[in-house]
């Protein structure tokens, strides 16, 4: 059972994403436990307000430190893994989602405006992910990012762990190319070898071909 809490100024992003697929299984299923808590709650301000100026001036506003201090400590434990999104933080893959797997507690604090005040970072954070080399508005679609590809490594949420170990990544290798029926389409006809019945074949086929389409070759269109 994996416990993940969620701070953010922006819930509204995250009903409709939970409440499908592998996430939403995972908390049927008992394996995740999810809490998503709007920071405004823990402000101290009486307006709710949770952003401010820089100090030091320049333009846009900062996520303040007393909500996402205040919202962390009610749920921090001793076995927590406190993580920021970040564009500075280490490049999330399918390895670090395997060991994120394996937590019992993540509790993930969403960026949002300019950044939010550093002393979060220094004092409250114990790891950072950044979902690639870009600049979202918030750390929102970065943690259903991560929290979509940890869910389905959790034993027992997705159908088949089969199928997710044959996934690109799982190994060093990417996944094989699939077709189902009809067998021809238009004209295009799925290879012959999978229509053949030989598993012996078709094994080494897929074998080829997760070797062929290497990370990053995508789709080639001649
Ligand atoms: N001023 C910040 C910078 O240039 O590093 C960017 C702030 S961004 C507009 C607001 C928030 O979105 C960030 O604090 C972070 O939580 C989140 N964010 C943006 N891009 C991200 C990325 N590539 N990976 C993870 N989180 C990201």
């Amino acid at each position: 059972m994996m416990r993940v809490d969620i701070f953010t100024v922006a819930k509204e992003i995250f009903s409709g994403a939970v409440s499908k697929g592998n996430i939403k299984r995972a908390q049927e299923n008992g394996e995740l436990e999810l809490y998503i808590w709007d920071l405004r709650d823990f402000s101290p301000d009486p307006h709710r307000r949770v952003d401010d100026y820089p100090y030091g001036g320049g333009p846009g506003m900062i996520l303040k430190s007393e909500p996402i201090f205040y919202g962390v400590r009610k749920v921090l434990t001793p076995k927590s893994r406190v993580i920021f999104l970040s564009p500075q933080g280490r490049i999330f893959n399918q390895e670090i989602a395997k060991e994120l797997s394996t937590l019992s507690h993540i509790v993930f604090i969403c960026g949002h405006y300019k950044g939010v005040d550093e002393r979060v970072r220094e004092y409250l954070v114990q790891d950072e992910i950044s979902i690639g080399e870009y600049v979202l508005s918030g750390g929102e679609i970065p943690v259903l990012v991560v929290l979509d590809a940890v869910a389905r490594l959790i034993p027992g949420v997705i159908g088949d762990l089969e199928s997710a170990k044959s996934d690109s990544f799982y190994s060093d290798s990417m996944d094989a190319p699939y077709y189902t029926r009809p067998a021809d389409f238009e004209g295009m006809k799925v290879p012959d070898v999978l229509l053949s019945g030989n598993h012996e074949a078709i094994r080494k086929w897929r074998e080829e071909r997760r070797r062929l389409y290497g990370k990053g070759t995508g789709f080639r269109r001649s």
